[in-house]
């Protein structure tokens, strides 16, 4: 879509209120300052507060204010899916909505990008969260994420970055991905940089997370590495799969043939072992082919057509 919008702020918000009010000013402040055409969009992840009706009231008064309804809570990934979606600007800044990101930032965020980056994360080095809950299992998440998937950022949890658009649209967000746009990005080819950003301990409600979300956080890394290695060419994987199947059948078929035992436990575990070969070859091919003929392209692949059509933005 043509439009001559600079840039988008795009703000999750799950009953957040009493935030609504002081970050709309405070967002305003800042992008007014920066001289640009800009939208603020947000994403009410079906709040059962007074969130939206709030929203409404700023979109009603301000003409640069977006809101976004979804039914039901869907989740923050899927809030920050719907926002890079419906953005406009050639920069998109995403941030939480619960005060605890400092629209302060955002300036110094576009410059970075400025400097030829496609994504500039934040990185609440002074973070005022819980050191238990908090802290201490996002440094070991940071760090389990910098090793498996070789993008060493030190805050892939937090919100607050500036991605440039074109890049950040065609990286496909789901689950609860969002954790993981600095790894997906580079899959997407992004140019990626870090810097430290302002954090607020929370002011008004609670926290949408609990210490279930590392176990979350686990799954999701184990996926994105699947997807990074393997989403090209289905078929290694499940021909990986397949080899210790392969060789258990083999070696007892072996040993059935040589030894001439009876029974049914030696035959059954070959006939299960060679289905199950069958079984994960076919998968193997089922994937190639929706891979070949769906309309999905994985990250890897998008970096490969990514088009740069110029340098100079503003
Ligand atoms: N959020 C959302 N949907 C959810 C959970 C959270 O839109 O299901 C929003 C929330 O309103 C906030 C941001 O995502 O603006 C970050 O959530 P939260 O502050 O609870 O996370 P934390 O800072 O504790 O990591
Ligand atoms: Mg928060």
């Amino acid at each position: 879509m043509a439009s001559d919008i600079y840039l988008s702020v795009i703000v999750p918000l799950y009953n957040e209120e009493e935030s609504v009010g002081p970050l709309h000013a405070s967002l305003k402040n800042v992008c007014d300052d920066l001289r640009v055409k800009y939208e603020i969009i947000f994403l009410d992840d079906g709040s059962s507060d007074d969130t939206y009706h709030k929203l409404s009231e700023l979109h009603d008064r301000y003409p640069e204010v977006r809101a976004i309804k979804f039914r039901k809570n869907y989740g923050q990934t899927a809030a920050m899916a719907a926002g890079f979606e419906h953005a406009q600007g050639e920069i998109i800044i995403s941030m939480d909505g619960d005060l605890q990101n400092d629209p302060i930032d955002i300036p110094r965020l576009v410059d970075k990008l400025e400097e030829g980056y496609d994504l500039v994360c934040g990185w609440r080095k002074d973070r005022k969260d819980k050191l238990i809950s908090r802290r201490i299992p996002s440094l070991v998440a940071n760090w389990l994420i910098g090793k498996i998937t070789g993008v060493p950022i030190h805050d892939n949890g937090c919100s607050l970055k500036a991605y440039r658009a074109e890049v950040i649209k065609k990286v496909s967000l789901y689950s609860e991905l969002h954790r993981f746009i600095p790894a997906m990005s580079t899959l997407a080819g992004a140019r990626i940089t870090e810097m430290v950003v302002t954090h607020h301990a929370r002011k008004f409600g609670k926290s949408k997370y609990g210490i279930s979300r590392v176990w979350r956080v686990f799954l999701d890394l184990f996926l994105i590495k699947m997807f990074a290695r393997f989403s090209v060419h289905p078929m290694i994987l499940f021909g990986l799969l397949s080899l210790p199947v392969f060789v258990l059948g083999l070696i007892c078929f072996l040993v059935l043939i040589s030894s001439g035992l009876s029974g049914i436990v030696l035959p059954s575990v070959v006939f299960l072992s060679f289905f199950l070969v069958g079984h994960f070859v076919t998968m193997g091919v089922l994937g190639e082919m929706v891979l070949k003929t769906g309309d999905y392209r994985p990250e890897i692949m998008l970096a490969k057509t990514t088009i740069r059509e110029n340098d100079t933005h503003k």
